[in-house]
Order: C-alpha cells, then sequence, then structure tokens
C-alpha cells in the first residue's frame, strides 16, 4: 500500500504508523465524566468502507495527518494536514 504524505508525497505504508480514529471527538480535559474518557480511549467502532484516521510518517517528516482510507480496499481516499 502506497500512502501519501502531505509534506513528502507518496511512499510506502511500512514508512508509517497508524494513529487511530481521527473522527473521535477528544473530551475536554475539565471533564470529570470517566465513562467518556472510557469511551474515548476503548470503545471502537470497526468501519467497512471509509474511514477517518490518524497517520504518522514515523521514518520521514514524523508528521502526524489525516487519512480517509477504505478499510474493506485500503484505497486512500483523500488526506489533510
Ligand atoms: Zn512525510
Amino acid at each position: 500500500m502506497r500512502v501519501p504524505c502531505p509534506h513528502c508525497g507518496e511512499r510506502d505504508v511500512a514508512e508509517f504508523r497508524y494513529g487511530g480514529d481521527a473522527s473521535k471527538m477528544r473530551p475536554t480535559h475539565d471533564t470529570g465524566d470517566l465513562k467518556q474518557w472510557h469511551d474515548y480511549k476503548f470503545v471502537f467502532d470497526n468501519p467497512k468502507g471509509p474511514h477517518l484516521e490518524y497517520w504518522q510518517h514515523v521514518y520521514g517528516c514524523r508528521q502526524w495527518f489525516k487519512l480517509n482510507r477504505n478499510t474493506a480496499t485500503n484505497e486512500i481516499i483523500g488526506g489533510e494536514k
């Protein structure tokens, strides 16, 4: 699979690290609701199809970015910084 880094261009997937679901909203630090934090950290969907994800170019520029990837076909639909 080839991953398009927004800073370096297209590279092999071995240079990258998956960073999780980018569509989830992180709770604010001042929230005392532990259920919100639990759900954010440990409850995941397992979507089949387009999915917004965090990726890091570990063996390149080390920048984090969002990637819209089809989880069924690994097709890269789009990305953003
Ligand atoms: Zn890069």
